[in-house]
């Protein structure tokens, strides 16, 4: 049996438990269906049903809300050591059951098992790390004035509403989800509509971990319907978003007469700029990287490449060559590079972009082109004599799609690395000491790498700038989120008190 057959097989076993009842809401600890009934969750491989999901309405976010709010209380005051417990106990169960995790995921989204198989592994990271800030979270400082002891001390918001993307779904949600349990939150989750899967795998995994009913709930359903809701609802203190610029407009728009604290982590057009005196093998293999992988759909990926013009045309030549061999194939295959595309409608919006290429004058080195018809597929694709102004250095792709601009001076790089309406990560790429710290401090972007590619370390903060996002999460920041800052002042003696109508 091939690794592939392998993978298919127990996919084929794990889905047998949705074939009844497809994938239910879990509201205070119960399965319940969604009260505008189900829709149907198709996979990007095949375009095949892959089960039937609730899809959930206002009613249904009322009744997590409140399950959430009843929760609370006892959540917030579970002591310290035990709430870490617990979340440790997550991440081992999400250990235990990574295959799972990670082969359901590769069929709902075409994502490569190569990448969601470290990226379910990720996400137990991200359970152990907030864990082991648990007992830390609520710590505050004295600041001591000459007539008061001040202190502050932190305390969780409250219920929180968290709203997740379908591309790397269930890394994603542990990333918003963890730091909010450990900071004595309780959640309504509310995955994308077009990956439920795994979103349902970490409520189970959560319960039987030891976490309380109604800490964590979670409703499907479609963004305008159940997540509308959500970031409408006054019992939910704040909401942690993640998906597309124009989505988080919306959304802070709907959270404004509940005075919802937003944050925001939002869309990219991400530069990465190549300078001659760089290490052009190790430039070359982390442009790739980080624009290929994922299937491009990455908010983080280095989607313009800018490069230097006495480099640019070797540069290209080598990118041309090595992209045109990237392993498009099935998902679950271990040895496939890139999968299909999330759904129709993306699909054909990335299939649009290779029209509009050519219309604004780029040439199409790589790629450009579907793959076969029976899933979304499309090849791994290069624009080169684009220009910083054109639609395909401008907007959003979110596929396996780059685009190469040359630049000449460090001056012009910066300014086309900053021309844009984004600003979540900036990769740059010289050995000149000087110039990538002058550099770094102009370009604007939440997260800059240098002579790298994007290399998490979780107690960094992560998060953009301009259209791309409000807020950070990572270590501490995190805390700053699902968190209020509280003061308390005590006298320490008879200070003068102005009297008033004495
Ligand atoms: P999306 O904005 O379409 O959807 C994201 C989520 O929001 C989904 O769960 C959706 O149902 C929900 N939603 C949609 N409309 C809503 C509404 N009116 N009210 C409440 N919820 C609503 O994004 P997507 O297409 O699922 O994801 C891709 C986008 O996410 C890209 O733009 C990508 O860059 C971005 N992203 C950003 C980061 C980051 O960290 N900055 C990480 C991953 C993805």
């Amino acid at each position: 049996m091939t690794a592939l057959e392998e993978n298919l097989q127990k996919l084929s076993g794990y889905l047998s438990r949705y074939e009844k009842q497809g994938i239910l809401n879990r509201i205070n600890g119960k399965d319940v269906g969604g009260e505008g009934g189900q829709f149907e969750s198709i996979s990007p491989v095949d375009k095949s049903v892959v089960c039937k999901v609730a899809r959930g309405g206002a009613g249904d976010i009322d009744a997590a809300a409140v399950s959430a709010s009843n929760a609370f209380a006892a959540w917030r005051d579970t002591p310290a050591k035990q709430r870490r417990e617990i979340l440790i106990n997550v991440a081992e169960g999400i250990e235990a059951r990574a295959a799972e995790i990670a082969v359901c995921e590769c069929w709902d989204t075409g994502q490569a098992y190569k990448f969601m198989s470290k990226a379910a592994l990720r996400g137990a990271e991200n359970f152990r790390y907030f864990a082991d800030q648990v007992i830390q979270a609520r710590d505050g400082q004295h600041l001591k004035s000459p007539t008061l002891m001040n202190i502050t001390s932190r305390v969780p918001i409250g219920p929180v509403g968290v709203i997740t993307p379908w591309n790397t779904p269930f890394m994603l949600s542990t990333w918003k989800i963890a730091p909010a349990l450990a900071a004595g939150c309780t959640v309504v989750h509310k995955p994308a509509e077009a990956s439920p899967l795994t979103a349902r795998l970490l409520v189970e995994i959560a319960e039987e971990a030891g976490l309380p009913p109604g800490v964590l709930n979670t409703v499907n359903g479609y963004g305008e319907e159940a997540g509308k809701a959500l970031t409408e609802h006054p019992l939910i203190k704040a909401i942690a978003f993640v998906g597309e610029s124009r989505t988080g407009s919306i959304i802070t728009r709907q959270g404004a007469d509940t005075l919802k604290r937003m944050h925001l982590e939002l869309g990219g057009k991400n530069p990465v700029i190549v300078f001659d005196d760089a290490d052009l093998d190790r430039a070359l293999d982390a442009v790739i990287f980080m624009i290929y992988s994922i299937n491009g759909e990455r908010c983080t990926s280095s989607s313009r490449l800018l490069v230097q013009d006495t480099i640019r045309e070797e540069f290209e030549a080598k990118l041309v060559e090595r992209v045109n061999h990237i392993k498009v194939g099935h998902p679950l295959d271990p040895a496939t590079e890139i999968g299909p595309l999330i759904s129709d409608e993306h699909y054909n919006k990335v299939v649009s972009y290779f029209d509009i290429a050519k219309q604004d004058g780029a040439t199409i080195a790589a790629g450009g082109e579907p793959i076969g018809d029976d899933g979304y597929f499309v090849a791994p694709t290069l624009f080169t004599n684009a220009k910083n102004d054109m639609r395909i250095a401008q907007e959003e792709i979110f596929g396996p799609v780059l685009t190469s601009i040359e630049f000449s001076t460090e001056e012009q790089a910066l300014q086309m690395a900053n021309d844009t309406q984004y600003g979540l990560t900036g990769y740059v790429w010289t050995n000149d000491l000087t110039r990538a710290l002058r550099f770094t401090d102009k370009l604007e972007a939440g997260m800059i790498w240098v002579n790298s590619e994007n290399v998490r370390h979780l107690p960094t903060p992560f998060g953009g700038v301009k259209s791309s996002g409000i807020g950070r999460d990572g270590g501490d920041w995190s805390f700053e989120f699902y968190m209020e800052q509280k003061h308390i002042g005590f006298a320490t003696g008879q200070h003068k008190i102005t009297r008033l109508g004495a």
